[in-house]
């Protein structure tokens, strides 16, 4: 018996449970994690536990065991799942996606990884040499979007900081061509000092210590007391390798050597601005590491007395008259970490600008060469409900909803356009319908996002309590919102700050602490003008904006919701058009464990991910469909009509016939290539026959 036939690994397909219930869905991941078997499959969704340890599964031995093969023929496979998608696109000419959730540390950018390296391994056979530079560029983009997106967490030591979106362009013949990636909601928040900032400073440090041609002996010595003041100091030491892999991987790709010190002095920048500190002698703010000003004007090549102007004032416009106004110290460090912030973003959008430049496909003409495919890679945090959940949290499970809405409309989709192929009547399936909570976060003038925009629109001052006060106003009665009301025990609080939204994974409760802050562009048009006035060309590109004097802004700044909201927007639409695959990875333990399967800490994100919900659309249809002939293959030892062979008029004559005789004809349904199977007590009774035999 093949090996996911058999019991002993628990059932490689979900839908094969006696019961839908989560006791026997935990059941049988449990049984499979133990037995080293990490994927398992709902229909042609792929669930994944991260082991947490090297698996000797994705050799070439491997890749050979799944080239070209059906998914059921093989043990459950991100690369069955990869092979799926690339014969969608091969072979029908369709344009697919393969979507991949779940929560911090549950594997989704290694299964990102895995499937590209997949791709790579099976695509091309002749070696065509075009083909292979972009392969191999498309894998190293990986590596620089990871040296500069990726942080160590308490959740993983190598945790994505951004969502990622990466389409892979294919020619005619199935070759890799070039490629495309869209990076989502870059958290930037945690970049304050002294705490561990939001990407592998390790590799950061590492990149500035080795592009010493820019830095005096000074700049190195602050370097290291910053390293000493982090505590990464002894991690510095060892990254060499990765520091190595990443300047070749940037020059791979086709940085320039300007763009590389560019983005070396940008980041030395970002670490000292994280050391400048103010103080106050009488009424006048000021820096007080005065060293550090002329250390930041030689890294963006600007003028001295511009840094300190910018850190120290701001320049307003009242009527007529151009005014400066000096910060307080609260101002001048809140703009200070601003900047940095700002600064850290526009790099990373602008290095993600830069591989696209250099990937996309160009001079591809359709009419010689046939359409042009797409395989889509999306590789996005899923739901997240913390202790506190902040304005991140809420945009992260609004994209989550908005991918379950799509999962509803492209799954049932899929299903019935297989039964109508098929020629088998459509059952109606129920299932919750999620576009009512879309609907209450992204709607015009009545969603979430509309009340936080028209509260940070108001002039005066905005606080997250009257956002909150706006939201209670016009949400009150939704069915999937609630106004907390104020604990009577806490004292201390004047106001609500909660909101709780019932989302279809489960109820989250958010503060709005923080909320009008980080929806608003709050960086000082003055620190634009210094950047975009910088004598370096690489750096001035990055901020174009900064060419208008105060007089000229007249139009704000698009806020974060809105911004993430279109984003996601045309995320969907772009999958919308493409066929899907899902890949749902799943964290056993919180302690990086490759022995634990903490049951209480799955059985959430099996409820997050909807799974069980999954399944159950699945089975609510036909739970299992075989194309005739491999239905034969597989059974027609049971039936003396089939045995060896069959003489009747056709494979799919014969199966009815086999069907007939067992007593089962009642759960199937015949379409024009496939026999249906609505329950899966069908399937084991005719396994357990064919065992008997
Ligand atoms: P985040 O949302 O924080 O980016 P993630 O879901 O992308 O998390 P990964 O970075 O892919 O998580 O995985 C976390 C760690 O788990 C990896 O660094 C690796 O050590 C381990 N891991 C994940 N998948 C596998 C796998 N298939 N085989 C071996 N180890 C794995
Ligand atoms: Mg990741």
């Amino acid at each position: 018996m093949a090996e996911h036939e058999s019991l002993e690994f628990g059932k490689a397909d979900f839908v094969l449970l006696d019961n839908v219930s989560m006791e026997e869905f935990m059941a049988n991941l449990k049984l499979r994690f133990e037995k080293g078997r990490i994927y398992t499959y709902i229909g042609e969704v792929v669930v994944s536990v991260n082991p947490y340890r090297a698996m000797n599964i994705y050799g070439r031995d491997t890749v050979e065991q799944y080239k070209g093969r059906e998914l059921y023929e093989r043990p459950p496979h991100l690369f069955a799942i990869a092979d799926a998608a690339y014969k969608a696109m091969k072979r029908r000419n369709k344009d697919t996606c393969i979507v991949i959730s779940g929560e911090s540390g549950a594997g989704k950018t290694e299964a990102s990884k895995y499937i590209m390296q997949y791709i790579a391994a099976i695509t091309n056979p002749n070696q065509r040499a075009e083909v292979e530079r972009v392969k191999n560029m498309l894998l190293k983009s990986n590596c620089v979007l990871e040296a500069f997106g990726n942080a160590k967490t308490n959740r993983n030591d190598n945790s994505s900081r951004f969502g990622k979106y990466m389409d892979i362009n294919f020619d005619f013949k199935g070759d890799p061509i070039g490629g495309h990636i869209s990076n989502y909601l870059l958290e930037k928040v945690k970049m304050r000092r002294r705490e561990e900032p939001p990407m592998k400073w390790r590799v950061a440090i590492r990149c500035i210590m080795k592009a010493k041609s820019c830095f005096t002996a000074e700049h190195l010595l602050k370097m290291s007391s910053y390293c000493a003041d982090n505590s990464l100091s002894t991690s510095c030491i060892n990254d060499g390798a990765d520091f190595k892999a990443v300047a070749d991987a940037m020059k791979v790709i086709g940085f320039t050597g300007d763009e590389i010190q560019t983005v070396y002095k940008i980041l030395a920048a970002i670490l000292h601005l994280g050391n400048l500190t103010f103080g106050v002698d009488g009424d006048v703010t000021l820096i007080e590491n005065t060293k550090l000003v002329s250390v930041l004007r030689e890294l963006l090549s600007t003028k001295e007395e511009n840094v300190e102007k910018a850190l120290l004032y701001r320049t307003v416009a009242t009527g007529r008259d151009v005014i400066e106004k000096q910060h307080t110290e609260q101002e001048a460090s809140y703009g200070r970490d601003a900047l940095a912030k700002a600064m850290y973003e526009r790099l990373f959008c602008w290095i993600v600008g830069r591989i696209n430049d250099i990937i996309e496909v160009k001079n591809y003409d359709a009419r010689v060469h046939g359409k042009n495919t797409v395989i889509g890679v999306l590789d996005i945090y899923g739901f997240e409900i913390f202790q506190n959940n902040s304005f991140e949290q809420f945009c992260i499970n609004y994209c989550n909803e908005k991918l379950q809405q799509l999962f509803i409309q492209l799954v049932l989709k899929q299903e019935q356009e297989e039964y109508q192929r098929e020629g088998i009547p459509w059952k109606h399936i129920d299932y919750f319908n999620n576009q009512i909570i879309v609907d209450l976060v992204e709607q015009q003038h009545k969603g979430i996002f509309s009340v936080l925009d028209e509260a940070c629109m108001n002039v005066g001052k905005v606080t997250d309590e009257v956002f909150l006060q706006g939201l209670n106003g016009k949400l009150a009665k939704h069915a999937h919102y609630t106004s907390r009301k104020l604990s009577p025990t806490d004292k201390n609080l004047e106001f609500d700050r909660d909101f709780r939204i019932r989302h279809y994974a489960g109820d989250v409760v958010y503060s709005v602490v923080g909320f009008i802050d980080k929806n608003k562009d709050t960086l000082f048009q003055d620190f634009k003008r210094l950047l975009y006035n910088s004598s370096n060309t690489v750096l001035k590109a990055m901020w174009p904006e900064g060419k208008l004097s105060i007089t000229e802004v007249t139009k704000r700044p698009l806020t974060a919701a809105t911004l993430f909201k279109n984003s996601m927007i045309s995320l969907v639409e772009n999958l919308a058009c493409k066929e899907p695959y899902y890949v749902r990875c799943i964290k056993p333990n919180d302690v990086k464990s490759p022995l634990l399967f903490e049951i209480e800490r799955c059985r959430h994100q099996v409820e997050y991910l909807g799974l069980l919900e999954n399944v159950r659309v699945r089975r609510a249809g036909f739970a299992y469909r075989q194309t005739y002939p491999r239905f034969l293959q597989r059974y027609k030892m049971i039936s003396e009509f089939t045995w060896p062979n069959h003489d009747l008029p056709s494979d799919r004559e014969a199966v009815k016939k086999l069907m007939q005789g067992c007593g089962f004809d009642h759960d199937a349904a015949y379409g024009k290539t496939k026999v249906f199977i609505r329950t899966p007590r069908t399937l084991f009774s005719l396994e357990e026959q064919r065992a008997e035999m």
